[in-house]
């Protein structure tokens, strides 16, 4: 699939070809398949483009059950133009969801009416090529007052395996820590300065299997699940009431559930999977334990309903804190290109918050629009790519003092 026009691998021409060939490479993520690493071909190539554009590269290895091999890698790209220079990193993911029911060709990259169509052109393989470009072009320009990275991430749309390898290993492994981080979603251009997080985690109810010609042998964990929904849904949901400016109010819903094995013996087992909402400033550890409580009082009512929590997902918040000088740069920026210089949140979540958690000022900024990703029909306007190249050239244009104080 996705094989026409594609990977002449000669070098492209212009941003609109680095993005045609990237949205070329069949990149959908298939981690929950048992299939890791699907990036590995598009790397690579943008690890020759980057070399023959004279810039250094690094393969960052994620080791995965033990094996380095099984994951892949993060790819690096820099250029570093003196050693006392901070280091502004640039982040893009390099997967993308699925193609299923899209009414476009996802590998063909069709430029019409002013777009380009394909899975990954807004989500967000644009902000990638505008990142890979801009380097390109600031290079060749001359004159960078700080050393800049870009990160080509792996796996954000299913697991985060590369953003966490980045964050926990990789970055330790580099002589430099970021001043500042820019991490590119689409945005339509304007400055995500802070985000909600996500709790996600499954709860199983236990019950006893029996054949259902006598039920009273058994225990329904069905049965026993409906109370569980029931007493979340009015005794923990309800009291949400967590709130940040930006990005909203605290929300959790149950959105899967799963139980029986037969339709002639009463159910054993039976799993929900949660989705709770964090806004920045709640604590991801103190999610779980809210839920327990909830779940003794049913327990207590219910000497024999056994429901138990599993190790949860945690996707954290992004607080708009902590990264002024930054904003204010995005924000001159954004403004001499025409664009609003206002902050703003998303409900949605992205890589932001982990480099954020380490204390590294870090926004979100890209061209194209969220209401594009993941949709059948998924494209990026030309004039966004093209501004976003032109706002990211002239944030690595500037001095890399992030830091407030003076790192
Ligand atoms: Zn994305």
């Amino acid at each position: 699939m996705g094989s026409k026009a594609k990977r002449s691998l000669a070098a492209p021409g212009s941003l609109v070809e680095l993005l045609q060939q990237m949205i070329s490479f069949d990149t959908v993520n298939r981690v929950n398949e048992g299939v890791p690493f699907v990036e590995g071909e598009l790397a690579a190539h943008l690890e020759a483009l980057a070399e023959g554009w004279g810039l250094q590269t690094a393969r960052l290895p994620i080791a995965q059950n033990g094996s380095l091999d099984q994951a892949g890698f993060n790819l690096l790209v820099t250029h570093e133009v003196d050693q006392k220079f901070p280091w502004l990193l640039f982040d893009s993911h390099l997967d993308t969801v699925t193609v299923e029911g899209m009414t476009i060709d996802p590998f063909g990259a069709l430029v019409e009416d002013g777009k380009i169509y394909g899975r990954g052109a807004c989500d967000t393989k644009g902000t990638g090529a505008c990142m890979l470009w801009a380097l390109k072009s600031a290079v060749e320009a001359g004159g960078l007052q700080a050393n800049i990275a870009i990160l080509f991430s792996v796996d954000e749309e299913v697991s985060r395996i590369g953003v966490s390898a980045f964050v926990q290993h990789q970055l330790a492994s580099l002589h430099w820590t970021p001043s500042a981080v820019i991490v590119g979603e689409p945005t339509t251009l304007q400055m995500i300065t802070a985000h909600n997080g996500t709790v996600r985690w499954k709860i199983e109810t236990q019950g006893r299997a029996a054949h259902s010609s006598d039920p009273s042998q058994g225990r329904s964990a069905i049965t026993d699940m409906i109370k569980v929904i029931g007493v979340i849904e009015a005794e923990y949901i309800p009291k949400l009431t967590a709130e940040y400016p930006l990005v909203g109010t605290a929300q959790c819903s149950i959105n899967m559930i799963t139980g029986g094995s037969l339709v002639n013996v009463i159910p054993e087992f039976c799993t929900i999977e949660v989705d709770r909402r964090l806004v920045p400033g709640e604590d991801a550890e103190s999610i779980l334990p809210a839920v327990e409580t909830v779940l003794q009082t049913l327990a207590e009512e219910n000497p024999e309903l056994n429901a138990t929590q599993q190790e949860p997902h945690i996707s954290l918040a992004l607080p708009a804190d902590g990264n002024q000088v930054l904003k204010a740069r995005v924000g001159t920026i954004l403004e001499s290109f025409g664009f609003s210089s206002t902050a703003q949140g998303a409900k949605y979540g992205t890589h932001a918050s982990d480099f954020a958690a380490l204390g590294i000022p870090s926004l979100v900024l890209g061209p194209g629009d969220i209401d594009q990703a993941h949709r059948k029909d998924e494209y990026i306007a030309l004039d966004q790519l093209e501004s976003g190249m032109q706002v990211y050239q002239a944030l690595m244009a500037q001095p890399g003092d992030y830091w407030s104080d003076g790192r």
